[in-house]
């Protein structure tokens, strides 16, 4: 006869064990280019561009101080999968592969998993960030679209078309995925296919001159920066029916309660702010530093959160929840549990230029800026905002010694990368051409339907 103390030994032990071999669920990430929190139904904007994401979001984790690690996309993505900071995974440029010492998410979870991922953006290509040996799958084809420019990307409609094809070829079914899909649209230029072109009307004008907006991003004779919010508003309205079609596809043949889903943007985008026309990475703004993040999922507590985040933490998240191997030296947080981040937390964030670097820190409601320049990691600049009085960082504050600039200034004297220029590093391949995504043929439409992947 088995006594109750022995049951209760074997029901642990079942416990234990079922955790170890049991594969944990899905996890479907989500990243998109360029979007400001600010411009999301869910944080507070009133023009309906992102319907689909406020109702699959809704239930789940809302991070209302949420911070890109980094303010372009390479180094800000490579931190997401990562779980560190750039000066730790060392990627600060774009067109820089990362180092094979740098182990991202596919490479811990556990091997029950199988892994693709479905990108957009150039800079993501394989040939310019050497991702694709870390996937089962990688999947980096891009469209002709700004090819005049030399700027490649590939729409939403096609990364989703990609993204579900294969979803409906996959072979077996028993294994869980970690599936990662990049979303590039709401960066400039910014020419949403019709009807979301048009989908947006201002009233008055704004004039920008057209010189004050990056090339890429200036749209050929429209000098009225409020034309540029409502094309802007446009892509994030078509990005997030395509992400309504993509989570729809997935929630037909799997179930989507069962999923981690985690949506993060890479960076965010100057609208109007300070004369910033349509721009990031050149600063550590709150315009362009503080994103979206949203969770959903099995364990996921609910509701509006305050605590500071950062994409460092999006990779410890989804290891905790797979039962992956840790991040060495990791400073990340489970995202699951997003009451109980300490209230003193302090989230950091950068701006790598060429010849010199933003840094900043967030405490509370204060947050530390400092330009750091040269070999010496001089810091000709600093400053302090108080978010509290002034959230649009219109007064720049003395500097005011803190915890969050203590451990700012550490990172700066111990980057290996003075000023966040990489002293030796692998170029990636910039793409004199864009490989052409293979469009889905009518045939595979039609099976798509068929599995219920595609109306
Ligand atoms: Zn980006």
């Amino acid at each position: 006869m088995v006594g109750a103390a022995s049951l209760a030994v074997l029901a642990l032990l079942g416990a234990c064990s079922s955790r170890q071999d049991a594969p944990s669920g899905d996890i479907v990430l989500i990243t998109i280019d360029t979007l400001r929190s600010d411009h999301l139904g869910l944080y507070g904007y009133g023009r309906g561009t992102t319907p689909g994401i406020d109702e699959w979001f809704q239930d789940g984790a809302i991070f209302e101080r949420a911070y890109s690690a980094e303010a372009s996309t390479s180094p800000s993505v490579v931190s997401l999968l990562s779980g560190k900071l750039p000066q730790e995974h060392g990627v600060r440029l774009f067109f820089q592969l990362l180092s094979e010492d740098v182990a991202l998410v596919p490479d811990l979870l556990p091997p029950s998993y199988k892994t693709a991922a479905f990108v957009s953006n150039m800079v993501l290509t394989d040939e310019a960030i050497g991702f694709a040996g870390r996937f089962d799958h990688y999947d980096d084809f891009l469209d002709r679209r700004e090819s005049k420019r030399r700027v490649f990307e590939r729409n939403a409609e096609t990364t989703t078309n990609a993204a579900l094809l294969w979803l409906a070829r996959r072979r077996d079914r028993t294994r869980p995925l970690f599936l990662w899909v990049h979303y590039i649209d709401p960066h400039g230029p910014y020419k949403p296919p019709s009807p979301f072109a048009e989908a947006f009307e201002h009233e008055g004008r704004l004039p920008v001159q057209l010189d004050r907006i990056p090339p890429f991003t200036r749209l050929e004779g429209v000098e009225d920066a409020l034309e540029y919010i409502d094309r802007y508003d446009g892509e994030i309205r078509y990005v997030d029916r395509q992400i309504d079609r993509f989570l729809d596809g997935y929630a037909r043949n799997q179930d989507p309660d069962q999923a981690l889903i985690l949506l993060m943007a890479d960076h965010g985008e100057t609208m109007a702010d300070r004369e910033h026309w349509f721009h990031h990475s050149f600063h550590v703004y709150e315009d362009i530093v503080h994103v979206p993040l949203l969770l959903r999922g099995p364990g996921v507590e609910k509701g509006r959160m305050q605590g500071l985040v950062s994409g460092i933490d999006v990779a410890t998240t989804i290891l905790a929840f797979a039962g992956g191997r840790g991040i060495a030296g990791g400073r990340g947080v489970d995202l699951r549990f997003g009451s109980a981040v300490d209230p003193n937390r302090i989230v950091l964030f950068e701006a790598s230029l060429v010849d010199m670097q933003w840094r900043g820190a967030r405490q509370g409601d204060g947050k530390w800026v400092a330009a750091v320049s040269g070999e010496k990691r001089l810091i000709p600049l600093r400053y302090r905002y108080d978010l509290r009085e002034d959230p649009g960082e219109g007064t720049a504050r003395d500097w005011q010694g803190s915890e969050a600039s203590a451990l700012l200034e550490q990172l700066i004297r111990s980057d290996p990368d003075p000023a966040g220029v990489p002293s030796s590093y692998a170029k990636g391949m910039k793409l004199s051409a864009p490989k052409v995504a293979p469009t889905v043929s009518k045939e595979q439409l039609e099976a798509l339907r068929a599995l219920g992947y595609a109306e």
